[in-house]
């Protein structure tokens, strides 16, 4: 049983049965059970964001049309059902892995963040679009730009990140750090 260490060696992802799935969960792939008891990756050529709902059991998609009898008889989730798959459910056994990268956990007090392809997000502040990514070079840190201009760098967290920045953005200059100072000045 190598479920649960199955990875695919990509960073952030973790393989987690169907049932644990939470909205806003990427799914980048399945898994089934090879002849020998092996697990078997398959990855989504489109991964999609899930919106996990209980099973719909008298649904004619394409998704609960390919379900063998074999998953017919266990218990099943419905991981997505949007456009993405032109509305096909991914319909899966509630028991079975799936590959995941964890939707970000945001903490309440900050701006809701919207998403962008570089793993980070937006967010409105002021009139002033702030972008949040991972900072280049050293992707498992936080840098948060607006106007062109480094308002955080080299945070642990995106949470920290985001404070950082709105605190400059309300004029506190000494939440500037070295590393948002050095990058101001190597981008000035
Ligand atoms: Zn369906």
């Amino acid at each position: 049983m190598t479920g649960t260490e199955t990875n695919t060696n990509r960073p952030g992802t973790e393989a987690v049965l169907a049932r644990d799935v939470r909205k806003g969960d990427v799914v980048l792939a399945a898994t089934m059970r090879t002849a020998t008891g092996q697990l078997a990756i398959l990855e989504h050529s489109d991964p999609y964001v899930a919106d996990p709902q209980a099973d719909k059991p008298n649904c004619q998609c394409p998704g609960h049309e390919a379900l063998t009898a074999d998953e017919r008889a266990k218990p099943l989730v419905v991981l997505y059902d949007g456009e993405i798959w032109d509305f096909a459910c991914d319909v899966v056994p509630a028991d079975e892995y799936v590959i995941v990268k964890k939707r970000d956990e945001q903490a309440d007090d900050l701006p809701k963040l919207t998403p962008t392809k570089r793993n980070g997000g937006t967010f409105e502040y002021n009139g002033r679009t702030v972008y949040v990514y991972p900072q280049p070079g050293a992707p498992s840190k936080w840098r948060v730009t607006a106007n062109g201009k480094v308002l955080a760098a080299m945070c642990a967290t995106r949470d920290e990140a985001v404070r950082r920045a709105i605190r400059v953005l309300d004029g506190d200059t000494t939440a500037l750090t070295g590393w948002a100072l050095l990058a101001r000045a190597l981008t000035l």
